[in-house]
């Protein structure tokens, strides 16, 4: 009984560690077109920006104890060209040639590649995406190299360089999501002047408004220049791109990032006859199991189920990737288990903010799936008014007004000030289908340095309720 993977980072991996733990004699194949596995591309923005100093930092099991201490047959190095389920066969190539291995349950598990707009320039050089660990590194020594060559002199005290006085090294990010935003911290920490781009009216639009203008501002305030409106139309430039140009801008750039997105990886799948669904990913069941008979998919190639609306949707996020290939390895040796559906939260940290959201907000999404969607914003103490240090927490709370039933929240507050781990107790009733008075009731912890003894989250609560 041959379970065979493809790719191997955490939808892969979680399912291979998870089969062999259930079952230790089987025999497990993955297949990984690059020399990582089991990496975080989630740190990556805190590499280059130099918080984490090396790309084996982030890597949480290396090839060497896959291999030795989990007796798994790992081959890097080997790309999968095709998948034959009329036989239950997958062929690989690598250096030496091909090799087909015959499969009993097979993963696909090759997740995401970044979105490269079709906009003039952005083959020229200097022009980067961020979707793999190669991005990251090529990204950071772009970083060290045009630091070396124009180093800025720091000041006593301040930032080292203010993007209204003249400075070198401006860089443009186009794309005001997670990526782009984490992006500009990181870049900015290395003393460039960032300039970014994004195509529509706010950043985060998957957040709420009151999250993206918090986080707008913030931006402004980190002296990031930030373009609203403004599609990028070229990269100007000879062989390396020298200016971002939108309708009403050139903006001069020593580099260009695109963080315009990701779209499933789905070539391979696809080409064998495996479904996919209205997203554009893999279609899949509730144990994970594609059109194709014991062929998963997981992670961020493949389509979730939203646990608000119980529609397909497309969230490629780390946990997600992780708990359906923990699923899939427990169904594969025995134990057929759900992979679950998905809320759809997120977190992001944007320089002293930091940011979540859950569930649905959008109103348009809202009614299409039935619901007559309400929402409140409100903004209070993260602390007791007493204590030091205080600061202020948004939210805003989206319901349903006929059944009162919670559909989502966004938060925002400053660094450490708790949006993040507030957005939990929401997530929570989102999930279980909970309501606005029964949210307003949740027995929430409190202590002044934590919160006001009615969290946040209850008075955004109440005052839905009076909405409702
Ligand atoms: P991947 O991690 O993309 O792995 C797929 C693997 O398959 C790759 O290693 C690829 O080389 C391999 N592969 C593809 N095709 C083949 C083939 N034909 N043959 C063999 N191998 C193949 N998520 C969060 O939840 N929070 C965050 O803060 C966050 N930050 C992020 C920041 C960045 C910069 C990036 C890039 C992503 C971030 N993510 C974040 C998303 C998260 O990293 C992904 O959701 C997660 O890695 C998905 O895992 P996966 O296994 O599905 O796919």
């Amino acid at each position: 009984m041959t379970f065979v993977v493809v790719g191997g980072d955490a939808a892969g991996m979680s399912a291979a560690s998870k089969a062999r733990r259930e079952a230790p004699d089987r025999e497990i194949v993955v297949f990984e077109k690059g020399q990582w596995v089991s990496y975080g591309a989630c740190g990556l923005p805190y590499y280059i920006k130099g918080e984490i100093q090396s790309l084996e930092d982030l890597v949480s099991v290396t090839p060497e104890q896959f291999r030795e201490e989990r007796d798994i047959d790992l081959r890097t190095g080997h790309e999968v060209v095709d998948i034959d389920p009329g036989d239950r066969t997958v062929t690989a190539r690598n250096d030496d040639g091909e090799v087909t291995v015959e499969y009993d349950d097979l993963l696909v598990a090759t997740g995401a590649e970044s979105v490269v707009p079709s906009i003039e320039g952005t083959d020229r050089e200097g022009v980067y995406t961020l979707g793999s660990m190669t991005d990251g590194k090529e990204l950071r020594e772009f970083v060290a190299r045009s630091r070396e060559s124009s180093p800025v002199e720091q000041p006593d005290s301040g930032p080292a360089c203010h993007f209204l006085e003249t400075c070198e090294g401006a860089v443009g990010i186009v794309g005001g999501g997670y990526i782009g935003v984490e992006m500009a911290e990181a870049l900015a920490a290395n003393d460039f002047e960032v300039h970014l781009f994004q195509r529509g009216d706010r950043v985060l639009k998957g957040f709420s408004e009151a999250t993206s203008e918090r986080v707008a501002d913030h931006l402004r305030e980190q002296d990031v220049a930030l373009y609203l409106n403004a599609e990028v139309r070229a990269f100007d430039g000879g062989e390396a791109v020298e200016a971002v140009v939108t309708a009403d801008e050139r903006v001069e750039v020593e580099m260009a990032l695109l963080g315009t997105g990701v779209r499933p990886r789905t070539d391979l799948a696809e080409a064998a006859g495996i479904e996919l669904g209205p997203t554009g990913a893999i279609a899949a069941d509730e144990y994970r199991e594609t059109s194709a008979p014991d062929v998963y998919a997981a992670g961020d190639c493949a389509e979730v189920e939203h646990v608000v609306t119980g529609d397909p949707d497309y969230v490629p996020l780390a946990l997600t990737a992780n708990r359906h290939g923990r699923a899939i390895g427990q169904t594969v040796t025995g134990d057929p288990t759900e992979g679950g559906a998905v809320a759809g939260t997120a977190a992001v940290k944007a320089f002293d903010v930091e940011a979540a959201r859950t569930g649905v907000l959008d109103h348009e999404e809202a009614r299409a799936a039935g619901f007559d969607p309400v929402t409140e914003t409100i903004e209070a103490k993260s602390r007791a008014g007493y204590y030091p240090e205080d600061g202020t927490v948004t939210v805003t709370l989206t319901a349903d007004r006929g059944t009162g039933r919670v559909l989502g929240a966004s938060l925002a507050s400053g660094y450490g000030e708790g949006a993040v781990h507030r957005s939990h107790a929401v997530v929570a009733a989102v999930t279980e289908g909970v309501t606005v008075p029964e949210l307003s009731n949740y027995d929430l912890a409190y202590a002044p340095p934590f919160n006001t003894t009615w969290d946040p989250i209850l008075t955004a609560a109440k005052v839905l309720g009076g909405q409702l």
